[in-house]
């Protein structure tokens, strides 16, 4: 078997507790896991089974410690179990978990993120990232009485039906589902255009510009592994939509809150009309966001006639725990975000470079990524384009040194402001091997 084989690379020794909790898992969940990318199947071996966390580090149920680069997709900008955190948890608990009515703490999440990102004037509250861009696309369909939604290839905005869908780079294609279950009635109304890609955007809005809702766009890319947008990219959805009386929503679930206090926004100041938020504004538990424009926001039942609603919307323990994530991010913890970033984006190139083995590490703000390239990544092509076959010898070469990277080329790694010379101390010993590993990995079908 050769390192390219990803079933052959973990040492299965170092985590037979996660092993059993695994085989457990396997018989009462599809795939053993509650979200597909847990579960491995990209690098192979055995998804590691954390059970507790604490600043920079996890430890799994064999009590086996990770320097954590996943930081729960990106909430735990301030490090695991932040000690203002768990006591705004705790008190909030400790005064009822949910009461089905308007909360004190639901005005002040709302306000403190109408605060931070100018272009939001009104906020509503939601479960997660995927219900928040589900109603910001409704409510951009209701607003405009248009049907056609404009989305990026290689932007993920959660497992919303018509946002599945995707297609190949061809300019202007409709999108086709790609998933069981999405019927093409629920894709037909989907444009799917390469990213960075304004003529594309252009030629689209030329044919079907009065029938375009919206365009809705990571605000920088992170789920094809970290793309920010090129310069003038986001300008230029801003002036298209703009004139073509469509909407433009700023997916930020990912980078909203973490890249900056104020988000993408704080980094390129172009406004969207609606904005999606999650994650770090909910502190890690299930909580997520979408606001804008109070004009276009009033449109929302009960003051407007388009329905979105949540029995658990605004919980009170969940909206604890993001204003206290919130107010726990000084400009400090930005600054350590920045700088972690970019240290772990040196210490990835130093080690990559050292065995020659061909690579970018890319930025969106602070997500970084490593593509398996000779060339910049710009899109998702580019981003397919990889040696990504590289990339499971490296992530496991990284996890039995205990270090816990995200286990797959197409996503972004989140640093935390809780990481320590210690945890880059750990990274820096373990990212020579993994170096060599990536290196030594052999193309699928190379016949080495
Ligand atoms: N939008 C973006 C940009 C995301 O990164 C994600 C999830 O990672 C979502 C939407 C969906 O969020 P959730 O997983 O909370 O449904």
């Amino acid at each position: 078997m050769t390192a390219a084989n990803p079933a052959s690379t973990p040492n299965p020794e170092s985590a037979p507790r996660s092993r059993e909790l695994f085989d457990r898992a396997l018989a009462v969940t599809p795939g053993g896991v509650n979200s597909p990318v847990r579960a491995f199947h990209s690098v192979g071996g055995t998804p590691r089974f954390m059970v507790r966390g604490a600043g920079a580090y996890l430890w799994d149920a064999d009590d086996n410690r990770y320097v954590d680069l996943v930081s729960s997709w990106g909430p735990m900008i301030n490090g695991h179990a932040h000690p203002d955190v768990v006591r705004a948890v705790r008190e909030a608990a400790a005064g009822g978990l949910s009461f089905g009515t308007p909360g004190v703490g639901e005005i002040d999440l709302a306000a403190e993120i109408i605060d931070r990102v100018g272009p939001v004037e009104q906020v509503r509250l939601v479960n997660s990232g995927t219900e928040a861009t589900m109603s910001a696309v409704r409510l951009a369909r209701g607003f405009t009485g248009r049907r056609k939604v404009v989305k990026f290839a290689g932007c993920y905005h959660g497992h919303v039906d018509a946002l599945l869908a995707s297609a190949g780079s061809g300019v202007a294609t409709l999108g086709l589902p790609t998933t069981p279950g999405v019927t093409g009635a629920q894709a037909a109304d989907t444009i799917v255009l390469p990213y960075n890609d304004l003529d594309a955007v252009r030629s689209t809005f030329a044919e079907f510009g009065d029938e375009i809702a919206c365009v809705i766009t990571e605000a920088a890319a992170g789920n094809m592994g970290a793309i920010a947008p090129a310069a003038g990219f986001n300008a230029g959805l801003r002036e298209i939509t703009s004139s073509a009386g469509a909407l433009l929503i700023m997916d930020e679930v990912m980078t909203g809150f973490r890249v900056s206090a104020a988000g993408w926004f704080g980094i390129d100041g172009v406004a969207g009309d609606l904005y999606t938020f999650g994650k770090v504004m909910s502190g890690g538990l299930p909580a997520a966001a979408f606001g804008g424009r109070a004009d276009v926001m009033e449109r929302l039942a009960p003051s407007g006639p388009v329905y979105q609603a949540g029995t658990l919307a605004g919980n009170p323990v969940a909206v604890a725990a993001g204003l206290a994530n919130l107010q726990a991010a000084t400009a400090e913890v930005y600054a350590a975000l920045d700088r972690n970033a970019e240290r772990l984006g040196e210490l990835l190139g130093s080690a990559l470079s050292a065995e020659g083995v061909p690579h970018q590490v890319a930025f969106a703000g602070n997500l970084v990524s490593v593509f398996f390239s000779e060339d910049p990544v710009r899109d998702y092509a580019g981003a397919q384009a990889q040696q990504a076959w590289r990339f499971p010898a490296f992530f496991h070469a990284l996890l039995e040194r205990g270090i816990y990277p995200p286990p797959s080329a197409f996503e972004a790694w989140f640093v935390n402001a809780a990481m320590d010379d210690a945890a880059f101390d750990a990274i820096a010993e373990a990212l020579p091997h993994a170096a060599k590993a990536a290196a030594a990995a052999t193309e699928p079908g190379a016949g080495a």
